[in-house]
């Protein structure tokens, strides 16, 4: 009953289709008359990307490969991003300096290595017993975390977005067991960020080495000990050669965030449609990199106790607590340094209470209920 006039406007639409279509032809050659056409003028961008990461490094390097292949092919090619590998332009530690100062538009690393520029850096990056990947997203989307993270990057000429999180890190590769907090006492360990100054409190010896260079220190013993991020990571790394025992949980690195840093000159620089190009392909590598640790993770934990025999080691209650208490007054001290610190520890931590709350009955309640399953 319904049909017979449907089919009757849509044979009239086709009726008249030729002379609609025709018309808008004319509109459209009267419109490129008179105005630029703004498809054909259109400037292409070529950028360079520096990371922190050796050249292709799994998840990581490869996180910011993709990164810039997403937003080659969503731009159809108008806007290209040569990815460079640590130390194939600026080193490691020089991509915040080198983006900033214009050598490159873009970068992909992780903030809290730029403690030494603000310490309030390491709020968007990873903090001790702080936000876990999930959190993190939502603290910076919903949370009031990305306009202040804007305001402080603003201070240096840059811009930055989420591109990448590894979830929960391990704790560490150790040469000697860890059973009560004096351990870590004289040991001379590599870790970054908060959870460095928290080991130093504790009179460990702190090192903030680049991936590239952990292999070597460990093996030769200039560390003892070293964190990096996880088993798909590690295993890469070939930490298991070098060191006896994987301890977890990382409560240092809860849900690290990776960054993408963008020249602000440069990003103003950008139409419109790129930016959103740009801040979509970030969004997207934010998730994929995350799905991707989540599933390799599990992998390569079985392959490095399985095929090479680690040692896995979790971390006492009394430790992790007494850790905690540190790892309080660390974070809690930067607060102190300056009015944006002080807003920026504010408003992480206001989210971190409100979070713990129904944390504590969704994920938290349900993985354990799990674990009652598989016991
Ligand atoms: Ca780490």
């Amino acid at each position: 009953m319904s049909e017979k006039p449907i089919r009757s406007s849509r044979r009239s639409f086709l009726r008249k289709a030729p002379l609609a279509a025709s018309a808008a032809l004319v509109a459209c050659g009267q419109a490129q008359e008179g105005n630029a056409p703004s498809i054909q003028t259109r400037k292409n961008f070529k950028w360079k990307m520096v990371t922190t990461w050796p050249k292709d490094f799994p998840g990581l390097g490869t996180g910011a490969n993709r990164l810039a292949q997403t937003i080659g092919d969503m731009s159809g090619g108008q806007l290209e991003v040569k990815v460079y590998g640590a130390g194939e332009l600026v080193p490691a530690m020089g991509v915040f300096d080198g983006v900033a100062g214009g050598t490159a538009e873009m970068g992909h690393a992780s903030a809290y290595y730029w403690k030494g520029k603000h310490e309030a850096t390491q709020f968007f990056s990873a903090v001790p017993f702080g936000l876990t990947a999930q959190e993190i997203n939502g603290w910076l989307s919903y949370g009031g975390g990305q306009e202040l993270w804007d305001e402080l990057y603003a201070g240096f000429g840059l811009k930055a977005f989420p591109a990448g999180n590894t979830g929960v890190q391990m704790g560490g590769w150790f040469n000697r067991e860890i059973n009560a907090l004096d351990d870590f006492s004289g040991l001379v360990m590599r870790m970054p960020g908060l959870g460095g100054e928290v080991l130093r409190r504790l009179n460990a010896t702190v090192q903030n080495l680049p991936g590239g260079e952990i292999f070597q220190a460990l093996k030769t013993g200039a560390i003892d000990a070293t964190e990096w991020v996880g088993p798909y990571n590690d295993l890469a790394f070939g930490f298991h050669q070098a060191a006896k025992y994987y301890y977890w949980p990382g409560w240092h690195e809860p849900g690290t965030a990776m960054e993408a840093m963008i020249n602000r000159t440069a990003w103003e620089s950008l139409p419109t449609d790129l930016q959103h190009i740009v801040r979509h392909a970030c969004q997207s590598t934010n998730e994929n990199m995350l799905a991707e640790f989540t599933t390799r993770n599990g992998v390569a934990l079985k392959t490095l106790v399985e095929k090479h025999g680690v040692q896995l080691k979790r971390f006492s209650d009394d430790v992790l607590t007494e850790i905690g208490r540190v790892a309080r007054d660390v974070v809690g001290e930067i607060a102190a340094k300056d009015p944006l610190s002080n807003s920026v520890y504010a408003s992480f931590n206001a989210y971190r209470s409100q979070s713990v709350s129904y944390t504590r009955i969704s994920e938290e309640a349900y993985t354990m209920a799990r674990a009652l399953t598989e016991a």
